[in-house]
């Protein structure tokens, strides 16, 4: 067992006083390509990670559910039957990161159209090593072990897909994050060594090969520590900025635009509008020429696409920081193969595709470069694409 999943583990019997029936986790992501497309109904590019978070599962002799977590100090108790009052919404005396836990239990059980009375009392002990707030996701890795665990506890027969949703209708209705459903559809569907292509419009999903490892190669996370909120106005103007866009056009969503259509939209909108539209455009475009590459050429032949989507996302979309374009230029100039920023942007990590023999020269150029730049020092580390959400005992 994991440190994390030893650590769900002693949590639950010192909580209870007994051994848990059975523990799940679900990992954390990076997205390899494809930003700020989910909500254009786009193509994204994710992969699960090592760093997962566990759950380890009790049955309680009252109809209650009681969370608790590495993370807090106070475990959670509120009656199954009291689920459907509690949310959606956020009540104040739910603290937030039992909102995630909790809300699954409602969003799942009120997907399968199930009655909250008519299943058994849950203990729920929590423990992870996705870094918390880094841009890894470790909210798709709450959402998703806690769902594995209560789906099968439960017997209420979900697959996958709709756990996924389950984890988005959480987060957006019971936390009041209003996320996509990438995260979860990686934490849910990862396999090892593949990303998972997916279809934001049909959730249509396939599983593509990385070759990482055969290649020689690593993926190297450089964490800024510079933390980014959904609450401040720049992701908001960003989807206002796509939805004028598509309204310009005549489009349902951006998705409907292809790189041809580029010259029409600079005539038609604003250049800071134009530039939006620019970056979802190509990045979409980025993301299938990532599949096609690593499918017929292999993971080296992907640099270009990396570089072109960091340029991309702070040139046009304008939601980069000094801190990411430190950490991708020094991967760059100490040999990476390819670097970009991942996640929403404004703080968060740097991806750096890297040969195995230069990792080392990667941290060592960041540290360096951030230290110039009288920045705090990065936090850098390497991740493996890793198998999905699922019962480990
Ligand atoms: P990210 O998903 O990038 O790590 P988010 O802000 O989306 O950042 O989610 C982080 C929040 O998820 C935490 O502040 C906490 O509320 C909740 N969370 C994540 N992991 C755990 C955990 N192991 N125990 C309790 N809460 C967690
Ligand atoms: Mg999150």
């Amino acid at each position: 067992m994991t440190d994390a999943a030893n650590a769900a583990d002693a949590l639950f019997r010192s909580l209870t006083g007994e051994a848990p029936i059975g523990t799940w986790s679900a990992p954390g992501r990076v997205n390899l390509i494809g930003e700020h497309t989910d909500y254009n109904d786009g193509f994204v590019l994710p992969f699960a990670i090592q760093q997962r978070t566990h759950v380890a599962l009790g049955i309680r002799p009252d109809a209650g559910i009681r969370v608790a977590s590495t993370f807090a100090s106070e475990p959670v108790t509120v009656p199954l039957a009291e689920l459907d009052a509690l949310f959606p919404g956020r009540r104040e005396d739910v603290p937030e990161w039992a909102a995630y836990a909790l809300g699954v239990a409602w969003a799942l059980l009120r997907a399968a159209g199930v009655d909250p009375e008519s299943v058994p009392g849950v203990d729920l002990a929590i423990a992870s090593d996705v870094p918390i707030g880094a841009g890894l996701s470790s909210s798709a890795a709450i959402e998703g072990a806690t769902a594995a665990a209560l789906n099968d506890t439960w017997n209420l027969g979900q697959d996958a897909v709709a756990l996924a949703r389950i984890g988005r209708t959480a987060e957006n209705e019971a936390v009041g994050a209003p996320t996509g459903i990438m995260d979860q559809m990686a934490s849910m569907l990862g396999r090892e060594d593949a990303a998972i292509f997916l279809d934001c419009r049909s959730l249509e999903t396939q599983i593509v090969d990385l070759g990482f490892a055969d290649a020689g190669l690593q993926l190297v996370v450089i964490d800024t520590g510079v933390k980014h909120s959904h609450a401040t106005g720049g992701y908001g103007e960003r989807r206002a900025a796509c939805e004028r866009g598509a309204a310009i056009m005549g489009v349902e969503a951006l998705r409907d635009l292809s790189v041809t259509d580029l010259p029409r939209a600079e005539q038609l909108m604003d250049d800071v509008t134009f530039r939006r539209v620019r970056h979802v455009v190509t990045e979409n475009q980025r993301v299938l020429d990532t599949v096609h590459a690593l499918r017929t050429d292999g993971p080296r032949a992907i640099g270009d696409l990396l570089r072109a989507s960091h340029a991309s996302m702070r040139d046009d979309f304008e939601i980069s920081v000094p801190e990411l374009d430190t950490a991708v230029d020094a991967a760059m100039s100490a040999g990476a193969i390819g670097a970009r920023m991942t996640g929403g942007g404004f703080g968060g990590a740097a991806i750096a595709l890297v040969d195995r023999d230069r990792v080392d020269d990667v941290r060592d150029a960041a540290i360096a470069a951030f230290s110039a730049s009288g920045f705090t020092a990065p936090t850098v580390f390497t991740v493996v694409p890793s198998a999905g959400a699922g019962r480990e005992s």
